[in-house]
């Protein structure tokens, strides 16, 4: 149970703390890269800046021309040394190419945006051309008039190997981080549980401390009364019915301080060197014939239904047994009188299933998340009927889940309840 909580505890703690580690790992690669595509487009921008400073505007016989022999790169000069522009394109106002450096562009301009990024191939059909491109698209104006438009572009090359870089980076970083927050969620969560699991100890031992101070007293009371109905006294009298109700008090006292004794003594997993294997066929036929469960079943029918192969599990036969009476004694007390209880056993590929249906009164669905708890009675006058501490069902989970199994229940009112247990097999 503990280990469970643990477990967890540690679980939410690495989930969490994971989450907004990769989070924060998401924000910082992509201010990286909104930082990156800032630094290029400045000096793109610079760069285009230039260029479009040194366009000549001049009016020859009437007619508007533009000059781009000063242009660097499109005019009569060589690109400066470590220019790393992919293309220079000068396009008219009306859209329509006038001069080009680089690679063969479109006759007419696409305009989109200012800054575009363009992925490979999305320039030219060349195979080779693999660099991802930044492009901006500069309308150049003169005296309010628009002249035309310097497009120019450059590689993100260098831009997308400094964010391959902190991928990388990031990409170790971040599990070693996760499995660091898995440790320390695992050994807080363990500090956490620390004091928890004293309190539950101590609360154990007070009840098998109480239940075992408590049994001598009541045998001491049950033996007495028991001595004293002995004793010649006529049937009926009023102090032979009340020696009666002191031994059937005591008696029932009795069983609840085993209960609880059981309960305080037998908590967590068996330890694992004390299983024997069990063939549960013959358990469950043997569990069925005892003398209380016969007992109970007096008004029923009782069907027991047995695959031919026999299942073998590791566990403790006594507990089991103790665990399946449990079950079987509720259906037969909560079923009336003509009605039917199964007990089923089922193997399947990685467990073994066992049933106990009745035809019973059921038991309502509000009631249903809360019958294992200890002392839990669904109602008052049920249980004045039948008797019963309300241990029972606690009993039967702590010895399934000891062995690693589970308990469920499913009812309907009116119809009947199917208790299943679930084992893992050996
Ligand atoms: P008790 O000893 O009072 O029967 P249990 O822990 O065995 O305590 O059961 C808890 C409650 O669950 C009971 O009060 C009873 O109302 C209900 N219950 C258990 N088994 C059945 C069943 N087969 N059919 C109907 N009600 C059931």
């Amino acid at each position: 149970m503990f280990n469970r909580s643990r477990r967890n505890l540690a679980h939410w703690f690495t989930l969490s703390m994971g989450s907004i580690l990769i989070l924060f790992a998401g924000v910082v690669y992509y201010q990286r890269a909104v930082d990156c595509l800032e630094v290029t487009d400045r000096l793109l921008y610079r760069k285009t800046g230039v260029m479009a400073a040194n366009i000549d505007y001049r009016s020859e016989q009437g007619q508007e021309v533009v000059d781009l022999s000063n242009v660097p790169i499109l005019g009569n000069y060589a690109p400066p040394v470590g220019s790393n522009l992919v293309y220079a394109r000068w396009y008219s106002a009306t859209g329509t190419l006038r001069q080009f450096y680089g690679m063969q562009p479109p006759e007419q301009l696409q305009y989109t945006a200012a800054f575009e990024t363009l992925r490979p191939n999305a320039v030219s059909d060349n195979a080779q051309d693999t660099a991802w491109l930044r492009q901006l698209t500069l309308p150049v104006t003169h005296n309010g008039r628009r002249l035309g438009y310097l497009q120019v572009a450059v590689p993100l090359t260098e831009a997308r190997a400094d964010l391959h870089e902190l991928l990388r980076v990031l990409l170790l970083a971040v599990p070693l981080t996760l499995g660091g927050i898995g440790l320390v969620g695992w050994c807080l969560s363990g500090l956490a549980m620390r004091p928890i699991r004293e309190s539950y100890n101590q609360l154990q031992r007070f009840t098998s401390d109480a239940s075992h101070e408590l049994r001598a007293p009541l045998a001491a009371i049950l033996s007495n009364a028991q001595v004293g109905l002995l004793s010649p006294i006529e049937a009926g009298q009023p102090k032979h019915l009340r020696l009666k109700k002191i031994a059937a008090a005591a008696k029932s006292m009795n069983t609840l301080v085993s209960d609880l004794l059981f309960l305080a003594r037998q908590a967590g997993r068996l330890d694992p060197t004390s299983l024997q294997p069990v063939n549960l066929n013959g358990l469950l036929k043997d569990t069925i014939v005892t003398a209380p469960v016969q007992l109970a079943a007096q008004h029923l029918t009782l069907h027991l239904a047995l695959p031919d192969e026999p299942i073998l599990i590791h566990g403790n036969a006594d507990l089991l047994r103790q665990a399946l009476t449990n079950l079987l004694i509720n259906a037969c007390k909560y079923t009336q009188a003509g009605g039917t209880v199964w007990l089923r056993l089922i193997g399947q590929y990685h467990r073994t299933v066992i049933q106990v249906e009745d035809t019973g009164i059921g038991i309502p669905a509000s009631d249903l998340p809360h019958i294992f708890e200890r002392f839990y009675r669904v109602d008052e006058e049920r249980t004045r009927e039948t008797g019963g501490s309300g241990l029972g069902l606690a009993i039967a989970q702590q010895i399934v889940e000891a062995h690693g199994g589970r308990l469920t229940a499913t009812s309907i009112v009116g119809e009947g309840s199917l208790f299943q247990i679930e084992l893992p097999l050996l």
